[in-house]
């Protein structure tokens, strides 16, 4: 990486530690070309991918708004409350660990599709019925095939 004080790309790691209990290394460096000597630290990156909309705008994750979804295709159906936060808990899971700063909302549906497909088939269908577009339906028709063998 570049060096802060001269912007030359030849720096060196002349020392490497785990701080923070081990969720942080901390690297001192060394420039090649000043001598300067600073610090970097890398830490995991955890955070919830915002959401691309259809039109292309982008807003935060809304936990509620997936919980909401979920819970209006499961209505009147035999699913616990506390199935159904395990299922939102590991479809967060899985946004964190894409890695990704900002994914599709077709991606966040598709993560619940596959959620409430282990929890209800019922609600299953209620949801991709009102989530998919008409270009899906053909590829919905053989998931519903699928379901049926
Ligand atoms: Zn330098």
């Amino acid at each position: 990486m570049r060096c802060p004080f001269c912007s030359t790309e030849e720096t060196k790691v002349i020392d490497s530690r785990l701080v923070s209990d081990g969720f942080q290394v901390r690297r001192r460096r060394e420039c090649g070309h000043c001598h300067e000597r600073f610090t970097t630290f890398e830490i995991t990156e955890l955070v919830i991918p915002k959401i691309i909309k259809s039109d292309q705008s982008r807003e935060p994750f809304d936990e509620e708004k997936l919980r909401r979804g979920i819970q209006h295709a499961l209505e009147k159906r035999p699913v616990s409350s506390d199935d159904v936060e395990k299922s939102i808990n590991r479809i967060i899971h899985q946004l964190r660990a894409t890695g990704e700063r900002e994914v599709p909302s077709h991606f966040v549906g598709q993560l619940a599709m596959n959620e409430l497909k282990k929890l209800d088939k019922v609600a299953y269908i209620r949801f991709a019925s009102v989530y998919l577009s008409f270009d899906d339906i053909n590829q919905f028709t053989k998931e519903i095939e699928s379901l049926k063998d």
